[in-house]
């Protein structure tokens, strides 16, 4: 079971629909619904977990899960050699806004550091 009304429990769970490009029994991809560039996936762990910040050393297996696929999506959809940014906000500083572990996967355009 998820965290109740959290949105991306009921994507994982089918209850709000999504544009999903990969799922496999630890993570769903699917395409972000207000784009920050002309490719932009978010992965996300099945199992709810708030942020970057609430992880510990039970969650290795699933974090190395959610890096290599973003890694495997993007050769798959052809644009690794010219690269992507991958983005996980955390907390208020960092400007997330869903409390469900998430990365974001993004390519398509020239991507700018330090980010604002
Ligand atoms: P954050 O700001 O927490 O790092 O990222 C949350 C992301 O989730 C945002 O880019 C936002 O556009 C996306 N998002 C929020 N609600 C939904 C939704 O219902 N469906 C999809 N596909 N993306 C969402
Ligand atoms: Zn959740």
């Amino acid at each position: 079971m998820g965290a109740q009304d959290c949105i991306f429990c009921k994507i994982v769970d089918g209850s709000i629909p999504s544009t999903t490009v990969h799922e496999d029994d630890v993570c769903i991809a699917f395409n972000d619904l207000t784009p920050q560039a002309p490719t932009h996936i978010l992965l996300i762990p099945k199992e709810h977990v708030d942020s970057l910040a609430k992880t510990e050393a039970n969650h290795k297996q699933t974090l190395g899960h959610l890096l290599l696929s973003s890694a495997q999506i993007a050769r798959d959809k052809g644009f690794a050699d010219d690269g992507y940014r991958v983005v996980i906000n955390t907390n208020g500083d960092g400007g997330q806004t869903v409390f469900h572990l998430h990365v974001h996967l993004l390519a398509g355009r020239q991507f700018i550091f330090p980010p604002g």
